[in-house]
C-alpha cells in the first residue's frame, strides 16, 4: 500500500492515521517531539524540527502523499516537499496561521468576520480598542489554540500592561451569539464538496467541551450562508481534504470566527455518527479516492470531550453502553489538555 506522511504529532494525526490503516495506508508521522500519539499507532516516524529541510526531505522521500494535522507548521521549510505531494496545500496554511490574513481572506470571498484590527505595537492597542469598541478580545495573530494567546478586554484599564508580541495581534469585538456551530467540509482532488451537519458547539475556558445534534433551529437557518462561505473558501484555496470553518450564529446571521485546514474537534463525532468519518474522508480526498457519504447515522448525538481529569475514570465511562470512548494514549492529564472524548449516539 501507499505511504500517507502526517506532519504533526497529536491526536488528529492518530484518528487520521488510525482511519488510513483500515483502508490499507501505512502511515509515517514527521513531529519535532520524540513521542507522540500519532507515532504509537503509524508505521513510521521521523523526528524533526519543523525548520529541518534535510530531515523534511528525507520524510517526503519515503511517503507517497503528506497532509498535516497541525496548521501551524512553518510554510517555508516544506520547500523541500515535491510540488503536488502536499494535501491541502500551503496557500491554506499561509492563511489559516495567521488571523488577520485569514480574516482579510474571509472578507475578501464575501464573508462576515467580527470587527477587528490588527495591533501590531504596543503603541497600537488603545486605538484599536478604542476603534472596534469593548468588549473584545485580543488574540496572538498565530499560534493561538484552545483560547491560548487571547486576552478579553472589557474595561480600558484591561488593556494596559499587555506586551504585543513580535508575531502581532489582532484585536476583534466580542461577538453576542446564540451559539457556536462549524461547517466541516471535505474536498476531493476533482473539486466535488461535500458536507457533514453542523453541531452546537460547547467550550469552557476557550475549550471546545460538547458538540451536539441535532443544533438549535438558528443554525439551520443560517448553515446554507455559512456553507456557502465555506465552499468558497475552499474553492479559493483549491483545498484537498476537509476544511473546518468555526462560525457564531447572531441575530445578524452567522458571524465567521476562524478556519482550521484540517480534520476538527468538532467534527469527531462522525466517527461513529455518520456514515463516513471526517477522518476517513480526508484519507480518501487526499489520496485521490471517491469521498464516502457524510449522511449522519442517526438524528441524535453528544459528543463530550474529556478534558484533563475526566480521563481518569475509564471505567465508569466504559459502563456507559451507549458511549463510544476514545482515549488518545496521552501520558499526563495535564489541565486543561484534551485527553480523549466520548461520543453517544441516539
Ligand atoms: P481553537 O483553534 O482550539 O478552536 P482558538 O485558540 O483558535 O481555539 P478561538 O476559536 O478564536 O480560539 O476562540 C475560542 C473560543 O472563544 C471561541 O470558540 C468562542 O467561544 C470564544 N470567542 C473567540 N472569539 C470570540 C469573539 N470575537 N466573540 C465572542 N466569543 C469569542
Ligand atoms: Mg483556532
Ligand atoms: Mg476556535
Amino acid at each position: 500500500g501507499a505511504t500517507i506522511g502526517i506532519l504533526g504529532g497529536g491526536q488528529l494525526g492518530r484518528m487520521l492515521a488510525m482511519a488510513a490503516a483500515q483502508l490499507g495506508f501505512r502511515c509515517h508521522v514527521y513531529c519535532p517531539e520524540d513521542k507522540s500519539v500519532a507515532a504509537q499507532v503509524c508505521d513510521g516516524f521521523t523526528q524533526g524540527r519543523w525548520d529541518d529541510r534535510d530531515a523534511l526531505a528525507q520524510f517526503a522521500n519515503v511517503c507517497d502523499v503528506i497532509t498535516y494535522e497541525f496548521e501551524n507548521v512553518p510554510v517555508e521549510p516544506l520547500a523541500v516537499i515535491p510540488q503536488g505531494m502536499l494535501a491541502p496545500g500551503t496557500r491554506a496554511l499561509e492563511v489559516a496561521q495567521d488571523r488577520v490574513r485569514e480574516k482579510r481572506f474571509v472578507e475578501d470571498v464575501g464573508g462576515h468576520p467580527a470587527p477587528f484590527l490588527s495591533v501590531d505595537h504596543d503603541n497600537e492597542l488603545a486605538h484599536a480598542v478604542d476603534r472596534i469598541g469593548r468588549p473584545g478580545i485580543l488574540k496572538t495573530r498565530r499560534d493561538g489554540y484552545d483560547g491560548k494567546g487571547q486576552w478579553s478586554i472589557a474595561l480600558a484599564e484591561d488593556a494596559q500592561g499587555i506586551r504585543i508580541p513580535a508575531s502581532g495581534c489582532v484585536f476583534e469585538r466580542m461577538v453576542r451569539f446564540e451559539c457556536e456551530f462549524s461547517v466541516i467540509l471535505v474536498r476531493g482532488r476533482d473539486g466535488e464538496i461535500r458536507f457533514w451537519e453542523s453541531t452546537r458547539n460547547r467550550h469552557a475556558g476557550g475549550v471546545l467541551s460538547h458538540c451536539e445534534l441535532p443544533a438549535p433551529a438558528i443554525v439551520s437557518e443560517q448553515l446554507e450562508a455559512a456553507r456557502t462561505l465555506a465552499r468558497k473558501v475552499a474553492e479559493a484555496l483549491d483545498y484537498i481534504g476537509v476544511l473546518t470553518c468555526e462560525f457564531f450564529a447572531t441575530a445578524d446571521g452567522p458571524v465567521f470566527n476562524e478556519m482550521a485546514p484540517r480534520v476538527h474537534n468538532s467534527g469527531h463525532w462522525t466517527i461513529e455518527g455518520a456514515v463516513t468519518s471526517q477522518f476517513e474522508n480526508h484519507i480518501r480526498a487526499i489520496a485521490g479516492l471517491p469521498l464516502g457519504d457524510t449522511a449522519c447515522v442517526a438524528p441524535k448525538m453528544v459528543m463530550d470531550n474529556l478534558i484533563g481529569d475526566d480521563a481518569l475514570d475509564l471505567a465508569r465511562h466504559l459502563s456507559d453502553p451507549a458511549a463510544h470512548v476514545h482515549l488518545y494514549g496521552k501520558v499526563e492529564a495535564r489541565a486543561g489538555r484534551k485527553m480523549g472524548h466520548i461520543t453517544r449516539i441516539g
